[in-house]
């Protein structure tokens, strides 16, 4: 099935297209538009805001669409910023400001205590009319003291996980793709797609 990525996330677009041929998905992925429709993540889910992004694609450009929405819980913030990741620290989607302000609201909070996780929903989108395939994925850690690595994108310097030692950023790329919140979400779409045959 031909797929296009519902995502203006360069990011994601490379993470997304290493996943799918790492799982040997039955996808092949066709870049988004330069234009992709606008889309308000108002969702009061993951799965809300996932689905009207795929299905915002799918109708606009006619062809079976795919979107993730991830959200970070972190649990000593109640859960904070949760589906609203993006968008934390202000209107400007600024990743060096997200980790600014997560490093801040944890400040002396011990490292036992800074658990957290990714939460990510994949919903494919193959007919405007139709409900979409959902499917989600989590990976656990603990949000660091300080920013480490170079590698991956938003939290991934501050996302620590405790059995590599390693925060996602100092990973390598490959790695991350093998255990991220979206490798599983779309492993599990895989396992979705390959029961409906
Ligand atoms: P969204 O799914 O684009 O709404 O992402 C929510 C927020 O989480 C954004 O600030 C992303 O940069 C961040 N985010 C999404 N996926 C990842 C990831 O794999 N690693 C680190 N941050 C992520």
């Amino acid at each position: 099935m031909r797929v296009v990525l519902a995502t203006g996330n360069p990011h994601k677009v490379a993470e997304i297209r290493a996943i799918v041929r790492e799982l040997d998905l039955p996808l092949e992925i066709v870049d988004p538009p330069a234009a992709l429709p606008p889309v308000v993540e108002d969702g009061a889910t993951l799965e809300a805001n996932a689905v009207k992004k795929a299905a915002a694609v799918c109708r606009a450009l006619g062809m079976p669409a795919l979107a993730d929405d991830t959200g970070l819980e972190i649990d000593a913030l109640g859960g904070a910023p949760g589906l609203r990741a993006a968008r934390w620290a202000g209107p400007e989607q600024d990743f060096a400001a997200n980790v600014a302000k997560a490093l801040g609201e944890l400040a002396g909070v011990p490292a036992e205590r800074r658990t957290a996780r990714f939460r990510c929903v994949v919903a494919l989108c193959m007919n405007p009319d139709a409900a979409p395939l959902l499917a989600e994925g989590r990976v656990e850690g603990r949000i660091a003291e300080a920013p480490a690595g170079a590698g991956g994108f938003g939290y991934d310097p501050i996302f620590y996980l405790p059995e590599r030692e390693l925060t996602l950023a100092e990973i390598p790329a490959g790695e991350k793709n093998r255990l991220s919140h979206r490798y599983r979400a779309l492993a599990a779409l895989g396992e979705k797609l390959r029961a409906r045959g």
